[in-house]
Parts: structure tokens; sequence; C-alpha cells
């Protein structure tokens, strides 16, 4: 990659709520994308908002630090809304693998335009507070983040640096990076690409794919009618918050894209019996798709297990 430095990156794009349609085509690293609105979803099951997690009932195995960067040329990001939506992801992640999270450093930074500048001028401060994983508030690289809500990539940590959580997949000096459009609108209907809206069904894609489907007024923004008692449009920032946790797990998984809910290999490695997590292999179940922030169990018990306290 770039700079000649020893750059691995496997790039993530999340498709965070909805069922995965990557493009095959990879670039010199692997990369997958997932484009939300072009993916038809079978839903044979009528969608159930469970309660939200209740806060810990048991001690948490450990914690997944995480620094908070907002790329002010992109979009504010307040610490107090940061702080928001770590806890609210805090719950989803207790509730998956019985670590919590913790926000332990954020910064507004300006200037840098690309994340990997924004990665290395953090990770060479001298303050920088060192952390399991950096959360990115931006648009991305090439406006990803906007475009499909969010990315991950492992980063290699500054010299010395190892990682509390050793994936399989990553360097051991990882440091696991996700890029995330804090102002995403889930389920967006009848904007065709627009900040505004321009119609009042949807249209170019939107309502995974559904043409024609009515919108209706959710938390200052249309949302697709067929959406709105999605876990997702639970709370204003809960699409956000499992944005994170899905970026987090995706480098604890080997098949990229592939890792997501319901995928074929997801399948086939359930039924293996190598994770003993609930899983129903006989249809695409959207509540639990949800339940596990569209990611395929196995990687929450790769998560797990790539503790080295
Ligand atoms: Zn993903």
């Amino acid at each position: 990659m770039k700079n000649g430095r020893n750059l691995f990156r496997i790039l993530l794009l999340l498709g965070m709520m909805l069922a995965c349609n990557f493009p095959t085509g990879l670039r010199e690293t692997p990369i997958t994308a997932e484009n939300e609105s072009a993916t038809p979803q079978l839903t044979t099951e009528p969608i159930t908002t469970p309660t939200p997690s209740l806060p810990a009932s048991q001690p948490p195995i450990g914690v997944f630090t995480l620094a908070v960067l907002v790329d002010l040329n992109s979009e504010p990001v307040r610490r107090e809304q940061a702080q928001v939506v770590v806890g609210e992801a805090s719950q989803i992640f207790y509730r998956l693998t019985k670590f919590t999270l913790e926000m332990v450093d954020f910064r507004e930074v300006s200037g840098a335009v690309k994340m990997d500048d924004i990665l290395q001028k953090y990770l060479s401060d001298p303050a920088a507070v060192r952390s399991d994983g950096i959360i990115i508030f931006s648009y991305g690289d090439d406006e990803t983040a906007k475009l499909y809500g969010g990315y991950a990539f492992a980063y290699p940590g500054p010299g010395g640096f190892k990682s509390r959580f050793v994936s399989s997949y990553a360097n051991p000096n990882s440091i696991y990076v996700s890029v995330i459009h804090f102002g995403h609108r889930y389920a967006a209907c009848g904007y065709g690409g627009s900040e505004t809206p321009v119609s009042s069904v949807s249209i170019d894609g939107e309502c995974r794919g559904q043409p024609g489907i009515a919108c209706t007024e959710k938390y200052g923004y249309q949302m697709c009618s067929l959406a709105v008692n999605d876990l997702a449009a639970s709370t204003p920032t809960y699409f956000t918050s499992s944005s994170f946790v899905h970026e987090i797990m995706h480098p604890f998984g080997k098949l990229g894209i592939k890792d997501h809910y319901w995928t074929a290999e997801c399948t086939e490695i359930m039924k293996s019996g190598l994770s003993k997590r609930p899983y129903n292999d006989v249809f695409f179940d959207s509540a639990e798709s949800e339940q596990y922030v569209n990611m395929c169990p196995y990687v929450f018990d790769n998560f797990v297990n790539s503790y080295r306290p």
C-alpha cells in the first residue's frame, strides 16, 4: 500500500441491518463493499423489537477501549453525542460478547483529509491514549462511510503496540478502526441520493430495493414505512451504535463480507457446530439477524477467544 509501509488493510464496508451484496471487484487488499440499497431481503417472520439490553447483570469479561476521533471536515459530533452512542453500543456489545465498550479519548481533528493521515497524526501524538479500537466519525475516504454508513479495517499500531484482542486474521499489533457516518439515515426513503426528499415513496433502490414503498417521518427524516419497527430504528442512534459493533467484529472473521449473517458460508460454518450460538439455518430470520447486528454468530466467538489481557 501507499507510503511503502506495511499497511495491511481489511476494508469492510458496512451494510448494517441488511443482507449483503458485495461487488466482487477487489483492490490490492481485500476490500468488501456492501450496498444497502440493492439487496432484496427475505423476511418470512414478523419483525419483533426485543426489549433493550439491561445493564450488565454479571461483570463483563473485559473492556474494549475506544478512542473517538471526529473528522471536522465531515460533520461535527459532540463528546456527549459520542458518549451516548458508545454507551448504547456497549450494551449491544455486552449482550453479544460479555465485553463492554469504553470511550477513553475524544478528539476533534481538522486539517487531515485522509483516514490514514488522521490515524498517523493521532498515533504519533505522545498524548494519544492507547486503545483497542479507534472510531473515526467521518464521511470516510472517498465518502465511503457516507454512502454505506461505515467501514472497518485493522491498522498497525505504533511501535511496540500489541493488541489485547489478537485476531487470527490481522497482525498482532493491530488497532481496530471503524469509520462511521454519524448522521447516517437508516432506511432513508424518497431521497434518491439528495439531501432533501424528492419523493414521498421509495426510489432508486431504497427500501431494500422495493420502489413505491410509502415513506414516513421518523427522527426528523423520511424513513421507509416498512422499517420503522426495526430494531435499528428503535432509537435515533441505534443504527449508528450497532454499526460500531458490526464493524469492530469484521477483523475477527475470516471471510470479509461473507461473514455477514446468513450468507451461504455463514450457514455452513454454523451448521458445522463451530459456534454454539442459536442460528436459524432454515430461513433468513430478520429478527435474529438484527440481534446479531447482521454478523455471522461465530465471529463473536472469535472475538471473545481473541482476548489476551
Ligand atoms: Zn459488514
